[in-house]
């Protein structure tokens, strides 16, 4: 019973206590806001909706059980920026725009370690920020002219400072390591604690959380679940990678799987060689993303972007064995040659949200009043804590600095139907894996792979 409300990860099973979802409750008859999934942003926008305006009656409905989905099996990266903004910074005309959601995203960082603080969710919050680092030569002068440019475009300083190669293997014990770029707007975080944690304060405030209940269809001012059909003024979506489980929605957003594994916890001669002593993430320059955690309990938690199956199906979880599981492992253990004996106890993987342009979109239909936020492609973790606050000012009619940002409305078209989707997903992750197996052969930019991959993702 309980293995169908397990997510496989690591941070499931560091769980206390049990993981079956609360007894189903009958569903209300109406409510003045509905919110369809319980992953962060169906909850920070709860959370918000419930601060701002706490007279109305707010339900949240959950397929399977809270956090469930990416919000409780991610890299716990915990991140001041989000997809898409580099972009805005690099047109003249839209930099202003650009800066203003890395100013808000650097902020979002600490507003989440606030909140957990006020409300008692331990989720391990450590902000010790990031480190990107040069596991190829020819990194050096690129991130070294990025942070030049960073500067040039209204960051500070210390936003994002170079350490040479000596402070950087210092930080971590990663090989090969020529310096990195480090910023201290990222936090470490144990994903699963601050989802169930988040539940845990909104039912306390009296948020109505209906676990194991699907939302099939979403009408003007009606939700059609797997229980029932609840009435509501107001209808959030908030199902990210899942989305086209809700009739309509099909291709709006494409489930990019990522695949982790984390080691058993490791002693202190090896962490004494791999450093990380205040908790930094860290990763790579490379394309098909890399990320790492130190968790609170002294594991290594590690993860790598992977691929998309056929037609955008989603697996509920995903098997320890699967092959992909194994490069994810064989990549961290020759990143840190000091892993070679050390035991992998879990392996897992999950879905995330990709919208056609590749950025974070939030959204509100005064007429309908629909609603949805997501489209953070692997980067939701503190962006979701924005887009809730931008989702829960638009719902309640606030004009306000949050309501500016560029990311609201920006809805990206649908993505191709098959076989073209496919395709595109296939052909993305092969450009970006060869590019990447070619620069590290031959210590080279791959311009030919590089750029189809760059000309793809756009
Ligand atoms: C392996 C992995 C590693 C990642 N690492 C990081 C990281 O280190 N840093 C970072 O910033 N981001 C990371 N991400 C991405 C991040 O986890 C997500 O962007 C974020 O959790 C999205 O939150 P969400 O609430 O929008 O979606 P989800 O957490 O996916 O929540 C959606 C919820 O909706 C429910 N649902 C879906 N359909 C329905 C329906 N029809 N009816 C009712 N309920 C429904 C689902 O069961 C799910 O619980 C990672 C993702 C994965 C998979």
């Amino acid at each position: 019973m309980q293995a169908q409300f397990d997510n496989g990860s690591f941070w499931f099973d560091s769980l206390p206590g049990s993981l079956l979802p609360a007894p189903v409750e009958t569903l209300p008859a109406h409510v003045d806001i509905a919110i369809v999934g319980a992953g962060y942003t169906g909850l920070w926008t709860a959370y918000y909706l419930s601060q701002l305006a706490p007279s109305l009656s707010i339900a949240v409905f959950e397929a399977n059980t809270i956090g469930f989905g990416a919000s409780g099996r991610n890299g716990g990266w915990c991140m001041g920026t989000a997809m898409g903004v580099d972009q805005l910074l690099a047109q003249p005309a839209r930099a202003a725009q650009g800066l203003a959601i890395a100013r808000a995203m650097q902020q979002t960082v600490d507003e989440i370690g606030e909140v957990c603080a006020k409300e008692g969710i331990d989720c391990h919050f450590k902000k010790g920020g990031t480190l990107t680092v040069a596991t190829r030569h020819f990194d050096v002068p690129l991130m070294q002219q990025r942070i030049k440019a960073h500067q040039a475009q209204g960051f500070d300083a210390e936003d994002f400072v170079w350490l040479n190669a000596d402070e950087s293997k210092r930080r971590v014990g990663m090989q090969p390591n020529h310096g990195a770029l480090y910023t201290p707007h990222c936090a470490s975080i144990h994903p699963a604690h601050l989802v169930k944690g988040l539940g845990r304060v909104l039912r306390n405030r009296g948020v109505s959380i209906y676990e194991q209940t699907a939302v099939s269809r979403i009408h003007q001012h009606e939700l059609v679940t797997s229980r029932g059909v609840v009435k509501a003024a107001k209808i959030l979506r908030a199902t990210e990678g899942y989305t086209d489980s809700i009739e309509g929605q099909k291709r709006q957003l494409l489930p990019l799987y990522s695949m982790m594994v984390a080691t058993e916890p490791l002693s202190k001669s090896v962490w004494d060689a791999i450093g990380l002593r205040q908790r930094e993430t860290f990763g790579d320059a490379r394309r098909v993303t890399i990320y790492g955690q130190r968790t609170q309990d002294d594991r290594l938690a590690f993860g790598g972007r992977a691929g998309y199956y056929y037609g955008s199906k989603r697996k509920a979880v995903i098997d320890p064995q699967d092959p992909m599981l194994d490069h994810v492992a064989r990549n961290l253990k020759g990143l840190f040659p000091v892993l070679q004996g050390a035991a992998i106890t879990h392996r897992w993987g999950g879905l995330m949200g990709v919208p056609r342009h590749w950025r974070p979109f939030v959204t509100f239909d005064r007429v309908t009043g629909i609603g949805s936020a997501g489209g953070y492609v692997g980067e939701g973790v503190g962006a979701s804590n924005l887009a809730a606050r931008v989702l829960a000012d638009l719902t309640l009619g606030r004009d306000t600095a949050l309501t500016k940002l560029a990311w609201v409305d920006d809805v990206a078209r649908r993505w191709e139907p098959e076989p073209f989707r496919w395709l595109g997903a296939g052909a993305i992750q092969w450009f970006g894996d060869r590019a990447d197996r070619q620069e590290f052969q031959t210590g080279k930019r791959s311009r030919f792979w590089g750029g189809l991959f760059n000309q793809f993702v756009g």
